[in-house]
Parts: structure tokens; sequence; C-alpha cells
């Protein structure tokens, strides 16, 4: 099928300007005369841009698939917005050898709508003591991550990081100190102290930053840290790109768009890390638009309803994120004012794609991935209109603009909503 899609504004070599998007037997190509078209189809008022790309979610198959599935999420993702995702190792099996990742790879085949790339874990079942098959795993994987848990050993952290720099990977932490962790399940701030809520303290992520920033320097890893969420991981990893380390990270929406006391007693706002104070909260904003921070993932982690039902401290920690990215961080940091759509745009999308070498971009030639939004739809976060199997979001409620209209995943229709899909004759 080759599809014309014109009247557009296209996001392109870092602008928006006005323009079409063509694409012929699943790549994108110009300069085809019209007749040459299946279909054409008007995107007056719309807006194009390159798929969006998350590198941290959870899908939970195999062996969690009553929360998500490769098609559950991978479905979620293209409503978000997304043609690539990294999906984090915490499954069982964990895909600690190439015998272990096999039911993941044959799900994807299977089932994705989008590109979905896997993690290896970095030690054998993320236990933290024995390294995993990493080179056998390579040519499968996006990067190496324990993601769920931190490397508690500094010494198995360093050999990874030799083995990985090897084979020109990247180390992806989930940083988080055990030995500090006493019990806590919220951040260790003003809310846990009023309403008798045991706390996590800011020290137990970037405790293990720095040891892991001074590996980075013995050994020269690609390292890349997950969802940062304190202050003080901000200006460690400020410090470490001014020496010119390898060192990149991402955050959240929920770290960027709330602080702790906006919490309720409720599972929805219950994830890992956790929502921390005013301060750490404008850190990481100044972060994102400074460049510190380099890209904004979901870490989107669907829970069952009943897990998630358990108050802030009986529910598992998580919640979705792939749905609410874009609308969310739209309307409540590029309509305010606090970030351009264009940085906006390289942080979930031009920035992650060159980290971790996902390619997608609006380039001739190249598999089409891309997404249509009504940059003027309002509406409020619904969890009733998520495909995700996964409901618990702490934004129930919250206004946003931005409607995903269309995404196309490697020249295939991944999402599309109903009005599109009637002048496409769906
Ligand atoms: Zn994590």
């Amino acid at each position: 099928m080759n599809y014309l899609f014109e009247n557009a504004n296209v996001y392109r070599n870092g602008r928006l300007s006005e323009g079409s998007v063509s694409i012929c037997g699943g790549v994108f190509h110009s300069g085809r005369a019209r007749t040459s078209f299946d279909r054409i189809i008007s995107l007056k008022g719309y807006t194009v841009f390159p798929g969006f790309a998350d590198v941290h979610v959870h899908f939970r198959e195999p062996g969690f698939s009553y929360k998500e599935t490769i098609r559950t999420g991978s479905l979620a993702a293209a409503h978000g917005g997304y043609t690539a995702v990294c999906t984090m190792p915490n499954l069982n099996p964990a895909p600690d050898s190439v015998e272990n990742l096999r039911p993941q790879l044959e799900a994807i085949r299977r089932d994705a709508a989008v590109h979905v790339i896997p993690y290896g874990t970095i030690t054998a079942g993320e236990k933290g003591t024995v390294i995993a098959e990493l080179e056998e795993l390579a040519p499968y994987v996006v990067a190496f991550s324990d993601d769920g848990h931190g490397v508690q050993r500094g010494e198995i952290m360093h050999q990874a990081m030799l083995r990985a720099k090897a084979l020109g990977k990247l180390i992806v932490a989930h940083c988080e100190d055990n030995s500090l962790l006493r019990g806590g399940y919220i951040h260790d701030g003003a809310y846990a102290a009023a309403h008798g809520h045991r706390g996590i303290c800011s020290e137990s992520e970037w405790g293990q930053i720095a040891r892991d920033l001074e590996l980075v320097r013995e050994t020269g890893c690609g390292y890349h840290v997950c969802h940062i969420s304190t202050k003080e991981s901000v200006a460690l990893i400020r410090q470490a790109k001014a020496e010119g380390l390898d060192v990149t990270c991402e955050t959240c929406p929920h770290y960027l768009l709330l602080d702790d006391s906006m919490l309720q007693e409720d599972g929805r706002f219950k994830m890992n890390p956790p929502i921390r104070s005013k301060a750490d909260q404008a850190a990481l904003l100044a972060g994102v638009q400074d460049g510190t921070i380099d890209m904004i993932a979901t870490d989107h982690a669907p829970h069952t309803i009943e897990e998630k039902s358990r108050g802030l401290a009986g529910s598992l920690m998580g919640v979705v994120g792939l749905e609410t990215a874009f609308p969310l961080l739209y309307t409540h940091l590029v309509l305010t004012g606090k970030l351009t759509l264009e940085r906006l745009v390289e942080l979930m999308c031009d920035d992650p794609r060159r980290r971790f070498g996902l390619g997608g971009t609006l380039q001739e030639d190249r598999p089409a991935d891309f997404t249509v939004f009504d940059l003027n739809a309002a509406c409020s976060v619904d969890p009733d209109t998520f495909l995700s199997m996964g409901r618990s979001t702490p934004f129930v409620g919250w206004p946003v603009q931005g409607k995903c209209m269309l995404t196309m995943a490697n020249g295939h229709i991944a999402y599309c909503d109903p009005a599109i899909a009637k002048e496409l004759d769906l």
C-alpha cells in the first residue's frame, strides 16, 4: 500500500514546517506521481512527528502476561505515538542467556505492533552475583540492564562494564543501594513524615550513581542512568558530562510533573524511584532544559487493579505511562513555556534514538516510523481509554491537549483513530 499524507505540519530536521509524507512499500519515498498512491489523505490541522522512542518499558511477557503482553504493551505504545520501545528484563525467565531471551523474541516476532527491542540482563537472574552471558546476548539486545534492582557489588559492576565496553554496548543502570532502603516505599520527605510512611532516602539513588561514575572513569564504558529522580543525581551527571565521561540519563514524566506534596493515599502514586520533593522536581526540569538529562522515558510498568489497590504501603511499585507521556508533557511543559516543542521531540525521539542506535527519522528511504497528533484536541486523562492492560496512573483527570490520530511503524498502521480510519477505508 502506498500512502500520501499531505497538508500537515511536519517535524523534520529539528523544526516544524508545512509539508507532506509519502510512503511507498513501507519506506519514506518522495517525488512520486500522485497517481502512484493507493491512498491520499489530508492531515490539515495535524502535526507529524518521527515516531517517539522509549528506552524504558515493562511489557511483562514472558512470565507476567496477566499484567501486560508484548501485544497490549506495543499497542499502548502506538496509541502514545511511540514506534520503538526497549523492554526491561525483569521477566521470567530473565533474559540472561539467549535461551532465556528466546520466548520474548518469539512473542515480539509474533505480536509486536511497533519495534520492540529487548534488554539483556547484567547479571544472571538479575541476582547481582554472576554476570550474564553478555557476549552471546549482544547481537539480540539493545543494551544490558538489571532494571528493578541496583547492582549492589561494585566489583560485579566493574567487570560488567569492561565486558559491555568490549562489546560496544551500554550499561543501563537502575541505581538503588539496598542497604539504605530500610523498608521505605515513598520519598523520605514531608509527606512520609506527616502520614507515618517509611521513606526511601535520596542517597539510595545518587550514592550508587556516584559509585558507578567512578567505575566509568576507570573502564570508559558507555553508561546510561535510568529514571533519575533526585537533585543530587542531576548534579552528579552534570559534572560527569563536563568531565567528558560517556554518560547519559533519563527521567520520567511523573518526576517532572509531580512532587511529594501531591501524593494521595492511593497505589497509583507509588513507583520506584518515588516521587520526590519540589526541589528535586525543579532540578530535574533544569536538567531537561540544559541538556544534562538526555531523554524522557516512561518506565511504563503495568500491574493488575488488585495489585495497585492496597494504598501506598501495600501496592506494588509502578505506573503506566506510554499513552499519556506526550499529551501530559506537551500540555504542562510546552504550553506553559517551560520547554519548546522542538526540545520535547528531541527528548522523546531524537536523543534516545541516537544514544541507543534505534534508527527512525523522517528520512528518505528509511522505514516509515512516524506519528500524527492533533495538538488542539483537549480532553482529560482517562484510564478507560488505554490500550494497556495497566490502569494505574497518578494523572487521572489531568487536563491534556494533544491526541494521537495515527501511528505507523515499519510502514504498517499500528494505531489509527476512528476519524482517520474512515478516511483510510480501514
Ligand atoms: Zn528501574
